[in-house]
């Protein structure tokens, strides 16, 4: 690092000295090929090419040419960079020094110097490499007014008359302002390529912004149409690139030109130009520094806020020359991201106050930018640092907490809210010892472990049981009569049974539980009347059937060694109604099955015999609950098949079937209104005569229940919202005349064959416990001749009784004739036969 001031450089001996450190830098510089990451004072990379070019002349070679070292910065938004004017911030002492170049590279790898002290002999070629790869750089230079070398100076006379068109479609090229620009046209290339080996090594060119910021692919610009007519005039300070693949060129703005004429449109448009001036102004007018100043004080503003733009508008800062407010201008408006029309117009100003203030404008632009950028990023910041800091809080909180003892894990958790809920119960001692142990082992086992799932659901399951929960009951007969009433027409049997419960219950304060049996017919209500029970007495309703159950752990539930293992349905039913006094129903008790695994109806008999069931013992479980104060109501079709202990301890309440009086008055009053209620139908819409409900009780179905009925009443009213939902029909009534239309042909066309039943034949009635009908039995005498054999043949599907009943009746037939022919002749009668 050279970290010498320009004065002290002034010294011959010294600069001498460090032109080998600056040879070092500059080495270390094309080693890293891309900006070199070098940081060199003007004046030391003029003694540097003092050395390197080999002697005086080539250093007034050098220093001839202008080439001063403008410190590179790089401009991170609009892809190029910026070397500052040296013109500024060089010494008085060194601009007397021809006021020439300055390269400075921007950045911080400068060395220690060579090692060597030196730099090799044919090393270095000349000024050029400086900008090592020219990798987006860019130049500002102040020129030579004596010199009339080569490159041209801003406020040089000489101008070329005509220069070759490079067009420019982003943004405009300023004076001052150093811009690589990259070529694709290999004939462009080339013909630029040409005119550095005839001009010499820094070739001019004319740089024009398009009207257009595009153009269509392949079609050159060959009109000055096409072009702003004020550019810039460049020189070509760099190339790099093989022709073929395109190259790059880092053109330096030399100062402002104006579009005169075409020279020629071929090969390339080529342009006669004119300089265009600064209108005359002051320096030192008050307006002027005003701007100047204001100019700077707002860069300051945008430095601090743009970091992107940091570097670039401090050195700027630094090195600008506040004496040369038109060069300041143009540089504060190439920097901003301004659109390529405000530039342009910034171009185009040649006074240089409106071009202060133009540039002011668009760098106060940029300032708002920054600042709205500057807004959304902190904005974005407090979110996502909120969100950060937020996790982080929580996290150390756990931790905190965890410290304090404060937070338990999840197993610690678990336990805590098992034995919250413990305390909450009601458990007799024997529950509470056992869950007491489970929590005891549960804290010990890891809660990865099998074991600890098993406990876990089977603490759950010890702690969902209502233990001694139970809800308020009805003991109002009245009321309970009231509700049965409701739901169900007759049933006189099973609603007087249910009401002297309630009454036995209301007169000795508590109810113990009972088994009821219901024995019936299919569709008498036995199902339904359970539920109503259940209501009037105001007590939970849980059902399930145990028709075909063949395994005793349905009912008992499984041991808890096996895997999967549930309670019984009795557990079952109280965890989900939560109380221990609900009604139970178990359907088709009549039809339990019998498997190897056990007898299900003993496990039954101990789970609804009243004497038992106090201390019931489910095997998943394992500690007895109390199931007297369950009332439980079993169905039946048919007491048969009820295994005898079970029966013995039932109350059957035999629910018959209904006659055809009862099943219109239960169509009428419940299955017709709540069959039409559920097809959507209004009761104003249809309706349904007295006669018709009969026809269809006694030709469509004949069953003692009234499932069938109902069906057939659903039938009806569905197909009546069909009608009422097209639009077909707005309300309907159904009488006889209309039945067949809705419920088809009857199933039943009539009871009698015969009116009046001819000998021989009798009326009979067959019964079973699905129900019964009435049938003719008919006998017919066949004589020897026609195959008759002397005994009695009896034809269809009978069983054991009524074979025995024909038999009996056929003697008595025979007995019957004996007498009479005995009476008529003597007892000389024979049988016919
Ligand atoms: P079961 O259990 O005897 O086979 P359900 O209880 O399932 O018969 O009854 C069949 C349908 O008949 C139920 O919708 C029920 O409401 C109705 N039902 C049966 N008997 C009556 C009745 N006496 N009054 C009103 N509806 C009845």
């Amino acid at each position: 690092r050279c970290p010498r001031t320009h004065g002290h450089l002034m010294e011959r001996g010294r600069l001498r000295r460090l032109a080998g450190l600056a040879v070092g830098a500059r080495r270390l510089a094309t080693r890293a090929a891309i900006s070199p990451a070098v940081r060199l004072p003007g004046a030391l990379q003029r003694s540097h090419f003092s050395h390197s070019l080999g002697g005086t002349r080539r250093l007034r070679q050098f220093a001839n040419s202008n080439v001063a070292a403008p410190p590179i910065t790089r401009d991170v938004r609009n892809g190029s960079a910026v070397f500052l004017s040296a013109g500024g911030v060089v010494p008085g002492s060194l601009r007397g020094f021809h006021g020439g170049w300055m390269l400075r590279s921007d950045g911080d790898g400068m060395g220690e110097g060579d090692p060597e002290g030196g730099v090799a002999p044919g090393e270095d070629k000349g000024g050029e490499e400086l900008f090592g790869d020219g990798d987006n750089v860019a130049a500002v230079f102040e020129g030579d007014q004596e010199t009339g070398s080569q490159l041209v100076s801003r406020d040089n006379d000489w101008m070329p008359a005509e220069v070759i068109v490079i067009p420019v479609f982003r943004r405009p090229i300023f004076p001052g302002i150093a811009t690589p620009i990259a070529l694709t046209n290999p004939d462009f290339c080339e013909a630029i390529l040409k005119l550095k080996s005839s001009t010499g090594s820094y070739p001019l060119v004319g740089i024009f912004m398009t009207k257009q910021p595009t153009r269509e692919e392949g079609t050159p610009i060959t009109s000055t149409e096409d072009l702003h007519q004020i550019g810039c005039l460049g020189q070509v300070v760099y190339i790099h690139g093989v022709q073929q693949l395109g190259v790059q060129l880092l053109v330096a703005g030399a100062g402002r030109i104006l579009i005169t004429g075409t020279v020629r449109t071929d090969p390339f448009l080529t342009v006669s130009i004119q300089k265009c001036k600064d209108k005359p102004f002051d320096p030192t007018d008050k307006m002027i520094k005003a701007w100047v100043l204001q100019i700077i004080s707002t860069m300051k503003s945008v430095v601090k806020l743009e970091h992107s733009f940091k570097e670039q508008l401090q050195t700027a800062l630094t090195q600008v020359d506040v004496n040369n407010p038109s060069l300041l201008a143009d540089i504060t408006a190439s920097m901003t991201t301004a659109d390529r029309d405000s530039l342009q117009n910034v171009l185009n100003t040649l006074d240089v106050q409106d071009r202060l203030s133009q540039a002011l404008r668009l760098l106060t632009i940029e300032l708002d930018q920054a600042e709205l950028q500057k807004s959304i990023h902190k904005q974005m910041e407090d979110s996502v640092s909120k969100m950060q800091r937020k996790h982080f809080l929580t996290e150390q909180l756990k931790i905190i907490k965890k410290e304090l003892g404060l937070e338990k894990d999840d197993k610690e958790e678990l336990i805590q809210a098992l034995t919250a809920k413990l305390a909450e119960l009601n458990a007799p001692p024997a529950a509470e010892k056992v869950i007491t142990e489970q929590l005891k082992k549960m804290s010990m086992l890891e809660p990865s472990s099998p074991e600890f799932n098993i406990t876990r659901t089977y603490l759950d399951w010890l702690v969902s049981i209502p233990w001694g929960v139970s809800t308020d009951e009805n003991f109002d007969v009245k009321k309970a009569a009231k509700v049965l009433d409701k739901d169900h027409y007759g049933m006189k049997d099973v609603k007087d049974r249910i009401l002297e419960f309630i009454a036995v219950g209301k007169l000795k304060k508590s109810v113990q539980g009972r088994i009821i049996c219901f024995v019936g017919p299919p569709g008498v209500g036995k199902t339904s009347i359970g539920q109503s029970v259940a209501s009037s007495l105001n007590r939970k309703f849980y059902r399930f059937s145990v028709g075909g159950m063949t395994d005793v752990a349905e009912i008992k539930g499984h041991r808890r060694t096996y895997v999967g293992a549930m309670p019984g349905k009795a557990v079952q039913a109280l965890k989900s109604v939560g109380c221990n006094n609900p009604v139970i129903m178990l359907d088709e008790i009549d039809k339990v099955g019998k498997g190897y695994q056990g007898d299900p109806a003993s496990a039954m008999l101990e789970m609804l015999d009243p004497a038992q069931n106090a201390e019931f013992l489910d095997h998943y479980l394992d500690v007895p609950i109390d199931l007297s104060h369950v009332l439980f109501i079993c169905t039946a079709n048919s007491l048969d098949t009820i295994p005898g202990p079970l029966k013995d301890r039932m109350e059957v309440i035999q629910v018959s079937g209904y006659t055809a009086e009862d099943k219109l008055h239960i169509a009428k009053t419940h299955l017709w209104p709540a069959a039409r209620a559920e097809a959507g139908i209004k009761g104003s819409q249809v309706s349904i005569s007295q006669d018709a409900l009969r026809q269809l009780i006694s030709k469509y179905c004949r069953e003692p229940g009234v499932r069938n009925l109902q069906k057939q009443v659903a039938k009806l009213l569905r197909k009546a919202a069909y009608l009422i939902a097209t639009g077909e029909k707005d309300k309907l009534s159904i009488g006889m005349s209309n039945l067949t239309t809705y419920s088809g042909p009857p199933v039943f066309p009539t009871d009698r064959i015969y009116e009046r039943t001819p000998p021989g034949v009798v009326m009979g009635l067959a019964w079973s416990s699905m129900g019964g009908t009435s049938l003719y039995i008919e006998a017919a005498v066949v004589a020897e001749s026609e195959g008759g054999k002397g005994s009695m043949r009896s034809t269809g599907q009978m069983g054991d009784v009524m074979k025995e009943s024909s038999e009996i009746s056929l003697s008595v037939a025979k007995r019957v004739l004996r007498d009479l022919a005995g009476k008529e002749g003597g007892g000389g009668g024979g049988f016919p036969g």
